[in-house]
This record gives structure tokens, C-alpha cells and sequence, in this order.
């Protein structure tokens, strides 16, 4: 019979464990995991920070989706790799004997590293108690300061907001996110936190979180401005959570390396989701990406892996839609700037895909309400944002996942073209099946 073991319960993890059942019924499954509340949405809780979801929608197994999978779940910190003797300690008390073993212990939010960061009142947006702890200081502040770019930091800022909280929002640089978005994206949104209230500092860090009694009274900014508050929620990134395959000797980078089949650089030992860098043989790249879909198929292939058969890992288009400032937002494929923007670290919710400066010309079209930009290269498109009317989005989608040669429209798409009709159009067209003359 054979035995693996699981280290973290988010969905690599659980995506890891159903296949694992499904491939090998028999096999011992053993999952260890730190999070008091198992396995629930992670994107979910920014929903539930700004109260549009209750806390009771975030779990998304019941008791009775656990039943067949048969695991026995290990409550604690998985805090010692014996890659030699296939052994995992739990707690550096109890120890799992393992034949193949899966990292999948996801990544945690960057902390500030400024004067009172460990003051109470200082929060990060990384889980359900984070959650929690929010909303119960919420309740007894009036002002906020949130610092950081990307989704998580938008997310707070409208938590806080819809939580009743006045909000200062420090950007680093001088426009929001300007590695993905460019420059009339950043403004929209920008626009739109204002006129929500926010009140939005360009070119502003924090330099010291002011206390008293151990809580968090205010900000003093880089910029020697001083603001009182009694929250400060930071969103400036994310690292992998390493420190089991470092202190284990496995290969790391700015995640855990892994080939295309997601094994390590130890046989026996495999890592999937937001902790792996995994090598892609037709990029010749190797990548960290912090999303939910290609999390789940990493932990499908690793998981098959284990079992002894082969599987590799083919990378998506990695593509997010999400509301950003209450934009409805697709964010697809390469569509960076090249530009630094204000994270520390990788931006959680996000790839690094998404920060290329592709070898393309960009293409906007020229409305108000709803936005579209194209990625467009030789002869297909390899990115695109889409805000508002997301009908563009799957169409869009569709035409960069399958490469379609666009060479026909290619000279059509200039600027002030309707760029969404013409694509549109292209689109619907071949859909069409091809009718012989
Ligand atoms: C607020 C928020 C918004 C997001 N928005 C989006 C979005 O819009 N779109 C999107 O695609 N993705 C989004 N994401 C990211 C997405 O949730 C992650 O990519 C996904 O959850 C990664 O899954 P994972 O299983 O690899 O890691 P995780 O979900 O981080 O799970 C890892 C688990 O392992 C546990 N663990 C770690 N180390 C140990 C250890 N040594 N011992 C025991 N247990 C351990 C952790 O406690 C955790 O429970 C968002 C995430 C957050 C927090």
C-alpha cells in the first residue's frame, strides 16, 4: 500500500488529494495543515471582508465531500523534511513515514518592515482569521491607511471602505499597478476609488506606524506628513512558503523548482500551486504563478505523478477576472509594461506572466465606460485587458489560447479602430464550421 503525504490543505492541496484517491483507492493519505480552517476560497475572503458573501460560504467542502477521500488530516506545522528516510515531522513532536510526498504549502503575505509594524492594528489579507481580525477591529476605527499596489491592496481598500472606514491609500509610484495596467487603466480605477472617498497618496510610503499602548494611532509617511488612523493593512506581496524545502536542501529560487512533471530536485518529493516554480519546456522559462485555476491543475498532474504515472504540466493562459475598484476586470496573457511597480514581492492573485513586455504593439479602444486593450504580435494576440463589458473577454480568451492566426483583421486593427467589433466579428466568423466551395 502506498503512502503519501500532503503538507497544506489549500486547493493544490485538496485538487492533489481527490486524484491521488481517484488513482490509487487503496493508497494511505495522510494531509498536514496549519490553517485552523481547512481548506475554503481563498479569493472568497476579500468578499467576505467587504460583506457581500458571510463567512459561512467561504468553506468549500462539507463533511460529506471529505467522507470517500478517506485522509487522515493532520492538524500542525509540517516543520522537518528527513529526505533520506522519507520522513515528515509534524510540530517537531509526531513523524509521517511517507513513499512520495507533495508540497503544496502555498505562499503568505510580506510584512512591513518598518518602526511599529508589529503594532496591533497593523493587517494583511492572506486568510480566514486575517479576515476576521479585520473585520472585528473595524468595528472600533474610524480611519484606515493601506499600503501597497495589485489586487490585494484594492481589496482592502474597498473592505475597509464598505466596513464604514475612512481610507488613505499610499501608492509607491505614481499611478496604481503600473506593471500590468498602463496608464489610462490605472487612471480609471484610480478615479474610481476617489470618487468612492479614498484618498490616494502618489509617491508616498510608510516610514513609522505610530502607537500608543501597544496599538497602532497613526502613520508617519516618508513624505513627513503624519496621519492618524488606528488600522494600517498592508498588501505589497507575497513570498512562497520555503522554508520545509530549504531547510530540506531541495533546489529553490523564487519558488520550489520543479520539472514539467512538478517533482523536485529530490525523486520523491513533489511541490504544486503558488509554493512551485515550475520549468516550461516550450518558454524554456521556469514560473511562479499565484492563481487558483493553474494551483488546481498543478496539484491534478503532481498528484498522477505520484502514483507513478506521467503527466506534465502545460501551462494556460493564465488569465484573471476580477472585480478591480468595482471594475469588472479580465486581465489576460501577457500584457505587461516592463515598469517596476510598488510590490516588494510576486502580487498575490497574479502571474508573472502578466509583467512581460511582449514584442507586440498595443491597441486601445478609445471608450469611457468600458475599455479594451490588445496585445496584438505578428500574427496573433497574446494579451489583453478588458474592463467593464466583459462580452470581449472569452472571445478574447479563445483567440490567444489557440493561437489564432489574426493576419486577416491584422491590418484593420489600427488606432481608433472598434477594436471590440472587429474582434467580435473575427471571432463569430470562425466559430463558424468551414463550408466547402
Ligand atoms: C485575498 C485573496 C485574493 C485572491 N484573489 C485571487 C483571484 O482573484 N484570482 C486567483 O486566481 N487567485 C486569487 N488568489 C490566489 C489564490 O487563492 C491562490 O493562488 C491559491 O489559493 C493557491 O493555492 P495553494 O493551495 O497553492 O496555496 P494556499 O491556498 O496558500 O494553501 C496552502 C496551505 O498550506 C498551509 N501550509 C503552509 N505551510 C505549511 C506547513 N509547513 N505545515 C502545514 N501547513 C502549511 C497553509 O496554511 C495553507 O492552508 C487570492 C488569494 C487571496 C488571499
Amino acid at each position: 500500500m502506498n503512502r503519501y503525504v500532503i503538507v497544506g490543505t489549500g486547493v493544490t492541496g485538496v485538487t492533489a488529494l481527490n486524484t491521488l484517491r481517484t488513482n490509487d483507492p487503496s493508497a494511505k493519505i495522510s494531509m498536514v495543515g496549519d490553517d485552523p480552517h481547512g481548506f475554503y476560497s481563498r479569493p472568497g475572503i476579500a468578499y467576505y471582508l467587504n460583506g457581500e458573501i458571510p463567512e459561512n460560504q467561504l468553506p468549500i467542502f462539507s463533511k460529506k465531500d471529505w467522507k470517500p477521500l478517506n485522509v487522515d488530516i493532520v492538524k500542525g506545522v509540517a516543520s522537518r523534511l528527513d529526505l533520506r528516510n522519507h520522513l515528515l515531522e509534524i510540530d517537531s513532536s509526531s513523524v509521517l513515514k511517507y513513499d512520495r510526498l507533495l508540497i503544496a504549502s502555498g505562499s503568505t503575505a510580506v510584512t512591513l518592515t518598518i518602526p511599529g509594524a508589529g503594532l496591533k492594528g497593523v493587517v494583511k489579507l492572506d486568510d480566514f482569521e486575517d479576515t476576521r481580525h479585520i473585520i472585528s477591529l473595524a468595528r472600533h476605527a474610524n480611519c484606515a491607511v493601506v499600503v501597497g499596489g495589485g489586487i490585494i491592496a484594492v481589496e482592502l481598500v474597498e473592505g475597509l471602505m464598505a466596513r464604514g472606514l475612512k481610507v488613505h491609500y499610499f501608492l509607491r509610484g505614481d499611478r496604481y499597478w503600473p506593471n500590468v495596467l498602463d496608464e489610462k487603466e490605472s487612471r480609471l480605477l484610480e478615479h474610481r476609488l476617489a470618487e468612492d472617498g479614498v484618498i490616494l497618496h502618489y509617491q508616498t510610503e510608510a516610514a513609522e506606524v505610530l502607537g500608543k499602548r501597544g496599538k497602532v494611532v497613526g502613520v508617519r509617511t516618508t513624505k513627513g506628513e503624519t496621519i492618524r488612523c488606528q488600522v494600517v493593512a498592508v498588501g505589497i506581496g507575497v513570498k512562497p512558503r520555503m522554508e520545509l524545502a530549504k531547510s530540506a536542501g531541495l533546489a529553490t529560487d523564487r519558488g520550489i523548482l520543479t520539472d514539467e512533471t512538478l517533482q523536485t530536485s529530490s525523486p520523491d518529493v513533489f511541490a504544486a500551486g503558488d509554493v512551485s516554480q515550475v520549468h516550461d519546456p516550450q518558454s524554456g522559462k521556469s514560473i511562479v504563478d499565484t492563481l487558483w485555476h493553474p494551483a488546481l491543475d498543478k496539484g491534478k498532474v503532481a498528484a498522477i505523478n505520484m502514483t507513478g504515472k506521467r503527466n506534465t504540466y502545460v501551462r494556460t493562459l493564465t488569465t484573471n477576472v476580477l472585480r478591480l475598484a468595482g471594475v469588472l476586470t479580465s486581465i489576460i496573457g501577457a500584457v505587461g509594461s516592463g515598469v517596476d511597480d510598488d510590490l516588494v514581492s510576486v502580487a498575490r492573485g497574479s502571474s508573472e506572466t502578466w509583467h512581460e513586455l511582449p514584442n507586440t504593439i498595443s491597441l486601445e479602444s478609445n471608450g469611457d465606460v468600458n475599455h479594451v486593450r490588445l496585445m496584438i504580435g505578428e500574427k496573433n494576440l497574446v494579451g489583453a485587458i478588458v474592463m467593464g463589458d466583459q462580452k470581449l473577454s472569452d472571445p478574447i480568451q479563445e483567440l490567444i489560447s489557440s493561437k489564432v492566426d489574426i493576419s486577416s483583421i491584422r491590418n484593420l486593427l489600427i488606432p481608433g479602430a472598434p477594436l471590440g467589433q472587429i474582434i467580435m466579428d473575427f471571432w463569430s466568423a470562425h466559430k463558424l464550421p468551414v463550408r466547402s466551395a
